[in-house]
């Protein structure tokens, strides 16, 4: 039995392998940063770093890195608790007011990840009478989240507004009693902007709550980082807001939900990754506290990662590769297909640029790509060297 069993999985990998799916994880043998140390079989080699989402350079920032060190000796190295039995810390508190300050809500709620924060909410806010409506191309942690929910599901094209007005007619038509618009805020592997504005006023229109997922947003769009909603001008409109703390906010981990009180309050009594699962590690909160009282007065760092972003896809446009429309410092080059989009990974690798390329599962088939992101941590100097490496190693395996 065992034997049939794990044959089957050999046979699944193998299928993944055949398909070019398979995913390598390689070694970084030092701290993230613009450049980093990659350990490979010949010895460590420093490269330069275009796939990580450290887009205001703060993972491994020395006062972030002197807080959580401050956090660890204050308040021990674990919390060996969930939080309504033993597990906070006046740290964890202060992180959560920090949050909500930060992005003008009333309170704020901590998840082990933002993956656990979109896994739990749905189905303590909404149930069977209610209606959620998703973006289709929303991250994989709203889409669990929305199933473990009883709520009636619709779904809308990527940012299509035409279609978003029909599913909440529909919804409204199938008798919904609240029913809530879910979005991404920006779209992690395309870089789109929602069309937050449009959503508002639907939203609006059709009386349905609106929440956004800002984990690629806050800390480096718009005024002070406070995100999309922020740089689209509707701020309080949205009514909740989820975000990671493993992003721009240091990137170490951590996820939030930032709402209404009777939201965050109802949260802490019924989210079951909230009840369920450790608190935050102590040195993570306070480092976390830093991160984001850094992150509101970075605008030196976010205008660094603008114009990085800026550069980087004016030429690599003019270069003539293929990009996916954007301002944000998310650029993905379409390649397709998932064995040249990992061949032009590995040449890039050859030339002392580290990326990722992404495929199915990961985006549709046939939408295989490089998604490179900008970052406050990189140099003009490391931009330029970067789209010397694109030019080169397009030109070697023939895309350009
Ligand atoms: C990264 C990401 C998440 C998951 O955040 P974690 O804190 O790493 O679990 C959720 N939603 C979106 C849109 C993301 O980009």
């Amino acid at each position: 039995m065992a034997a049939t069993f794990l044959r089957h999985l050999n046979e699944t990998l193998a299928t993944i392998e055949a398909e070019g799916l398979y995913k390598r994880e390689r070694l970084i043998a030092g701290p993230q940063h613009g450049r980093i140390d990659v350990t490979l079989p010949a010895g460590t080699r420093d490269v330069i770093n275009l796939c990580a989402n450290n887009y205001l350079g703060l993972a491994n920032h020395p006062e972030i890195v002197a807080a959580a060190k401050v956090g660890l000796d204050k308040f021990g190295f674990g919390m060996a608790s969930v939080r309504f039995i033993c597990g906070t810390q006046t740290l964890h508190r202060e992180l959560e007011q920090t949050i909500a300050h930060y992005l003008g809500k009333d309170d704020a709620i901590l998840f082990a990840a933002c993956f656990d924060a979109n896994g739990g909410i749905f189905e303590v806010l909404l149930g069977a009478e209610d209606a959620i409506i998703s973006d289709s191309l929303n991250h994989a942690s709203i889409i669990d989240g929305v199933r473990l929910s009883r709520a009636k599901r619709y779904r809308f094209l990527n940012s299509d507004m035409n279609e978003l007005e029909d599913r909440l007619k529909e919804a409204a038509a199938d008798g919904a009693r609240f029913k809530l618009i879910v979005t991404d805020g920006v779209f992690s592997m395309d870089g789109y902007v929602a069309n937050l504005p449009a959503i508002c006023d639907l939203a609006e229109r059709y009386g349905a709550l609106v929440m956004v997922d800002d984990c690629h947003a806050t800390g480096h769009i718009g005024e002070a980082g406070r995100g999309t909603p922020a740089l689209t001008g509707v701020g309080p409109r949205v009514d909740i807001v989820t975000g990671t703390l493993g992003k721009s906010l240091g990137g170490a981990m951590g996820g939030f939900v930032a709402a209404a009180q009777p939201i965050i309050d109802l949260l802490r009594q019924r989210a079951r990754p909230y009840l369920f699962s450790n608190s935050l590690a102590p040195a993570i909160a306070a480092g976390s506290i830093k991160a984001i009282e850094i992150a509101r007065q970075a605008d030196d760092r976010r205008q660094i990662l603008s114009s990085h972003a800026v550069r980087f896809r004016s030429k690599l446009a003019s270069a003539g590769f293929e990009l996916l429309p954007g301002e944000t410092p998310i650029i993905p080059v379409m390649l397709h297909d998932a064995r040249l989009a990992q061949q032009m990974a590995a040449a890039l690798d050859e030339r002392g640029v580290y990326v990722a390329a992404f495929f199915f599962p990961v985006v549709p088939k046939g939408k295989a790509r490089i998604r490179t992101q900008m970052s406050a941590a990189l140099t003009e100097t490391d931009v330029d060297f970067a789209l010397d490496a694109f030019k080169d190693a397009g030109g070697a395996i023939g895309i350009i």
